[in-house]
């Protein structure tokens, strides 16, 4: 149940050396960087919500080969990667899922003209993924991002609020509320604003919201 724009990716990657080394490769990474990337999945400790926090289900941690990987998708033109991601992140959900109803899928957006710059939205590609994966529905134009934003990781966490506040409405997807609640999916992980202020959007229209899904949270000092 691929969609069309992840079966064009399948395609594209099938022509191009893995993007971390440069070796030919069958699949979107090759097999040791693979390995390695997956390295980073198994040290990341259990989740601890704080009270009031969105559940948080993060597949690895942001550093080394995963690390790299998520720069390559992001800035190198490397869409595919959000395959083995995505995938990776639905193994990890069917293992742990966080709640036993079945969520519709909402990727963080970015603003639009940040997007078409990039070509594609990360998040929407692993996304995508994840849901052929997991079987669960995908919503794309559940939220909008109403205009540009300072990267968040060149804030402190007081700016990085203001930064982002008014940053999401509510997507044309959602005109009806829908009967199942939101499971937010993004690819990176700091403090968790982006996703708390997209919650509290979804949350402020009368939309339930049961946690977010993110492929690699950041490792803090
Ligand atoms: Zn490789």
């Amino acid at each position: 149940m691929l969609t069309q724009s992840l079966k064009s990716l399948t395609n594209l990657f099938l022509q191009q050396p893995c993007p971390l080394c440069d070796r030919p490769s069958p699949q979107a990474l090759c097999p040791s960087c693979w390995a390695q990337v997956s390295r980073c999945s198994s040290q990341v400790s259990s989740h601890q919500p704080a009270p009031k926090a969105l559940p948080v289900l993060a597949w690895g941690s942001y550093q080394g080969a995963l690390k790299r990987a998520i720069a390559a998708l992001k800035y190198e033109q490397h869409p595919e990667l959000a395959i083995p991601l995505g995938q990776a992140l639905g193994q990890h959900w069917q293992q742990a899922p966080l709640t036993r109803r079945s969520p519709l899928v909402v990727p963080i957006p970015m603003f639009i003209e940040k997007q078409r710059e990039r070509g594609y939205n990360q998040a929407d590609l692993i996304a995508q993924a994840f849901c052929a994966h997991t079987g669960l529905a995908l919503v794309r134009q559940g939220l909008r991002r109403q205009r540009a934003t300072a990267p968040q990781f060149s804030l402190g966490v007081e700016a990085r609020q203001q930064n982002l506040a008014g940053a999401f409405s509510l997507g044309q997807a959602f005109q009806q509320r829908p009967q199942q609640p939101v499971l937010l999916l993004d690819d990176i992980y700091t403090t968790g604003t982006t996703v708390q202020i997209a919650a509290h959007e979804l949350r402020r229209c009368g939309i339930s919201v049961c946690g977010v899904v993110i492929v690699a949270r950041a490792v803090m000092e």
